[in-house]
């Protein structure tokens, strides 16, 4: 019999059909007489509930039936007596496709906490909580597409192995083939990457804007969606070595219209998962403020659903950030010396502390925050004619801080190419992205939106290797 998907058989009413579910058991309770199996096959956060009839036959059967085993159920569809379902399956065959131990398996019907979970990442996706990221997850990846296939953009793929620096940042990891137990050096004792395989130094990319630049600049509207890669160093709750990042980049745009995208965007994508994904946001909702129940009435996030409603509602706040260092300085916070790093002038980068202040003391809202410092930001910003800022533009949501950096590019030539020297850029290298600059120059602007920090934003959960299946951080490889 053709196997029926949990989430399609839990809409159906044929009742008295004979079907197949196949699925991993999530509990088994029952009597005496009687079996009642949940089985969860991952398309639905529901559970199906299988009713068997204990009989002589299925005893060593259902013995074996224990949390994290596979099944195959063939039964007759019934409407559920029971509250909370519908449907059930009242079993006439069940056949075990693979047993699980539960002397040995990990996941026992019991809350288990994040950090265990994540030792077993191989296993995870098997509870509710992850099996609800991972579907908000491909939702979102399907409303990115769906927002810019929409508004007219041409998804271009960026290379991952680069040669070139985008953000001057120098966190990146080396790409090689060299034997690292005996590096060719040079006469003057540096690496000979001449012998390597690309013939020079190559890395895994921070960032694809500077090839989406190029992409821009001839088709007008393009984004890239793929994996970037961050040696940083810091062990925080939102930053991976590996992640993914949507960058779109316009041609004929400046950073006003590039403001304007980004929230369009946000508010199109989060539109979308309340529009399809209720069931896992209602069961993350559950989850969180179980996890909160403990902490003090001011100290808990506001509701999921709620939250992502509340930043559809209104527009985000746009402000300078000499205008955000002013509201800082002169906050309570700053001045009963809470934040761990205090605001005193003009030209510090924001921590994410400060950030959060923005958005959820000081306007309740999402803000975003232009013409930063020019010696904070890159190299490729459009310079102001005050000779101290650039066209940044940084979108900073409740509980994550920073979710999007973007900004209108350096179109001019003669300028890019001052800043280049200023900052050490290497120009032989970036030959090609100078060029562009020479050869029908227009203003462009664009942004990068880190996918897992969106995910965070969506789901409620606190740390970001939770939002990503298997993640990259330091000392951490494993999976
Ligand atoms: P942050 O200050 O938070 O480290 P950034 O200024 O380094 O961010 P950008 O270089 O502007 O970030 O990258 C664009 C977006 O990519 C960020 O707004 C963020 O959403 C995301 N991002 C950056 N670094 C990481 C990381 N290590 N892990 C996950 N997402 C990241
Ligand atoms: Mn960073």
């Amino acid at each position: 019999m053709k196997r029926t998907e949990i989430k399609k058989l839990l809409e159906r009413t044929d009742f008295g059909s004979l079907v197949n579910v196949k699925g991993w058991v999530r509990t088994k309770r029952g009597s005496k007489n009687v079996a009642f199996i949940a089985l969860n096959d991952g398309s639905t956060i529901k559970n199906v509930q299988v009713v068997v009839d204990r009989n002589e036959d299925n005893t060593e059967l259902l013995e074996q039936v224990n949390t994290g085993a596979s099944l195959s159920v063939d039964g007759t569809l019934l409407e559920s007596a029971g509250s909370g379902q519908k449907v059930e399956v009242h079993a006439t065959n069940i056949e075990l496709l693979g047993k699980a131990d539960p002397n040995e398996y990990p996941l026992q019907p019991k809350k288990h906490s994040l950090e265990f979970l994540r030792e077993k990442a191989h296993l995870r996706f098997r509870t509710n909580t992850f099996s609800a990221v991972a579907r908000i997850r491909h939702s979102m990846i399907f409303a990115i597409h769906k927002f810019f296939t929409e508004e007219g953009f041409f998804n271009i793929h960026t290379p991952i192995i680069t040669a070139s620096d985008a953000e001057g940042a120098g966190e990146m990891f080396q790409v090689s083939t060299l034997d690292l137990n005996d590096i060719p050096k040079t006469e003057d004792g540096a690496v000979d990457f001449k012998q390597d395989f690309f013939g020079k130094a190559a890395n895994l990319t921070v960032s694809g804007q500077l090839e989406a630049e190029l992409g821009a600049l001839a088709l007008s509207k393009v984004y890239t969606f793929g994996p970037t890669f961050r040696a940083e160093n810091s062990n925080t709750t939102r930053h991976l070595a590996e992640f993914w990042m949507i960058e779109p980049e316009v041609a004929f745009c400046d950073i006003y219209e590039d403001m304007d995208l980004a929230e369009d965007m946000l508010k199109y994508v989060i539109q979308y998962a309340l529009d399809h994904c209720m069931d896992d946001l209602e069961f993350l909702s559950k989850r969180l403020q179980d996890e909160e129940k403990n902490k003090k009435a001011d100290e808990r996030s506001m509701e999921l659903i709620e939250k992502l409603k509340f930043v559809l509602d209104k527009p985000f706040e746009r402000i300078t950030y000499t205008e955000a260092i002013n509201i800082l300085r002169n906050s309570k916070p700053n001045k009963k010396k809470k934040f761990q790093f205090p605001i005193d002038g003009w030209g510090a980068d924001l921590q994410s502390e400060h950030e959060r202040y923005l958005v959820e003391k000081h306007f309740k809202k999402p803000v975003i925050l232009t013409d930063y410092p020019r010696d904070i930001k890159a190299f490729y910003m459009k310079q102001n004619d005050d000779g101290k800022t650039v066209r940044a533009m940084d979108v900073l949501f409740p509980q994550i801080g920073e979710i999007i950096g973007g900004s209108q590019r350096e179109d001019d030539y003669d300028k890019l190419q001052q800043r280049m020297i200023e900052m050490d850029i290497p120009q032989e290298s970036m030959w090609w992205y100078l060029e562009t600059r020479k050869f029908g120059s227009v203003p462009h602007a664009g942004f990068g939106l880190g996918f897992e920090r969106l995910i965070l934003f969506l789901t409620g959960m606190g740390n970001i290797r939770d939002v990503i299946a298997f993640p990259r951080t330091p000392l951490n490889c494993e999976f």
